[in-house]
């Protein structure tokens, strides 16, 4: 796939979405943690090798950006938007030559990883009759996030290959082993999204992680990984990226009428491990776990259909009426003092001020009853679904408005001092509520 004036047509792309968006967009200058802060505080492992599986990543992540060919242009989602020059060529995938216009199922197979019996999954692969680039989307890192194997389903098989520029790659499920036993997890009960971009000798977790990532993000010049909350918790639907990131930012402009939160990405996730390697790439969250929720389906595919529209992937649509959503550069988690009862005061979506009550807590036994305010003027971008909780429990994720200055670019991200207290990802990732 060969492009003429990439940079060019970015910049048209940018500068249109940010026109178009900059007059409701809110705004703010705190910072999250230093991406590169974030590998040495996850915890969220189940296993008892969780030091050196972060080493592990750690030093493999460094050795496989080495180790895969750098993209031939330097902006890859730039690729997107220059369609005009050049013949589609065949996209080679798995072993597989995919012909311009036609539209394929492969098999990717981590290949023996449990009792030597190879695991399977589909890839389905769209190669547009027109030049372009190619955007994968990836759902079901986590086994029981079903919303985004449905988005994919319904994404890939609504393409008309003849009219699409460049390529989409779809993997409706990546962790086929915990979709099975309808786990988010791997079989050895490890977070598969805490591995990538993997190793070929390390734990299964990490080879499984190598080979995906070796096999299929390589090839991708961009990438969306769906996800849902976890452990009884939603979210509304809503694109998660590094908003230091330029190409991120670019990328998260084309999804319409989408909340975004600004979130860097803890070393491990998948959504690291692209970006690390020059593949732009975000997190579209929707929904719960363990179920199909159809609004939420719908929202999000109505998103990514949007963002191949944007990007100049197939011929514009115009799915939105709704005005672009506020962009919330930080968010907070409210958590439960007391154990008991949570019963939700509010909803998914919901636009609360700093007081509002959010949800009561009863103690089942002695009836005391407490209550949770929000801390902050803002909206609920995600909750727990009511449910016995412990002291500590995460139950409201309030999106906080704010009126300041856009995030500055990572190279000029504030020292340690400045970091607010709620904004630090690290506790989402080790609490399982972020991807
Ligand atoms: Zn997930």
């Amino acid at each position: 796939m060969t492009s003429q004036h990439p940079k060019k047509a970015l910049c048209h792309l940018a500068i249109g979405l940010l026109l178009a968006a900059a007059s409701t967009w809110v705004v703010a200058a705190e910072v999250a943690v230093d991406p590169a802060d974030n590998g040495a505080n996850i915890r969220d492992d189940t296993t008892d090798d969780a030091d050196s599986r972060s080493s592990e990543v750690a030093a493999m992540a460094q050795e496989l950006v080495e180790a895969v060919p750098s993209h031939p242009q330097d902006v890859p989602l730039a690729e997107a938007v220059t369609t005009a020059e050049g013949l589609a060529e065949p996209l080679l995938l798995l072993d597989t030559e995919i012909a311009p216009g036609s539209t394929i199922r492969l098999s990717w197979s981590a290949t023996e990883l449990f009792e030597g019996v190879p695991v399977s999954t589909p890839v389905l692969v769209v190669n547009g009759a027109l030049p372009g680039p190619t955007l994968c989307l990836t759902a079901a890192v986590h086994g029981d996030e079903l919303n985004g194997v449905e988005m994919v389903r319904r994404v890939l098989h609504d393409l008309n290959a003849e009219k699409l520029s460049g390529a989409i790659i779809g993997v409706p499920i990546v962790n086929v082993q915990g979709f099975r036993r309808g786990s988010r997890y791997l079989p050895d009960r490890r977070d598969l999204n805490r591995y990538f971009p993997g190793n070929p000798k390390g734990s299964a977790a990490a080879r499984i992680a190598h080979s995906f990532f070796t096999n299929v993000v390589a090839h991708c010049d961009a990438l969306v990984d769906l996800h849902t909350g976890s452990f009884e918790r939603a979210n509304l639907p809503q694109i998660r990226a590094d908003l230091r990131n330029p190409d991120v930012v670019t990328l998260t402009q084309g999804f319409g009428a989408m909340v975004i939160l600004h979130s860097s990405p803890a070393v491990g996730t998948l959504r690291h491990a692209a970006t690390e390697a020059g593949i732009p790439a975000v997190t579209l969250e929707a929904g719960g776990p363990s179920q199909l929720e159809l609004n939420e389906v719908k929202h999000g595919v109505k998103g990514i259909q949007t963002l191949i529209s944007a990007i100049g992937m197939m011929r514009k649509k115009r799915l939105w009426a709704a005005d672009p959503e506020p962009v919330y550069y930080r968010s907070s988690w409210v958590r439960a003092d007391s154990g008991g009862i949570l019963l939700a005061d509010v909803s998914l979506g919901s636009t609360v001020r700093e007081g509002d009550l959010l949800g009561t807590i009863t103690d089942p036994m002695s009836n005391a009853r407490s209550e949770l305010h929000s801390p902050y003027t803002g909206r609920i971008i995600g909750m727990a679904r009511n449910q016995v909780v412990m002291p500590g429990f995460a139950a409201f994720h309030v999106g906080i408005a704010t009126a300041e200055a856009p995030v500055d670019p990572p190279v000029e991200a504030p020292a340690e001092s400045t970091v607010h207290e709620d904004t630090d990802a690290s506790d989402d990732y080790v609490d399982g509520m972020s991807e």
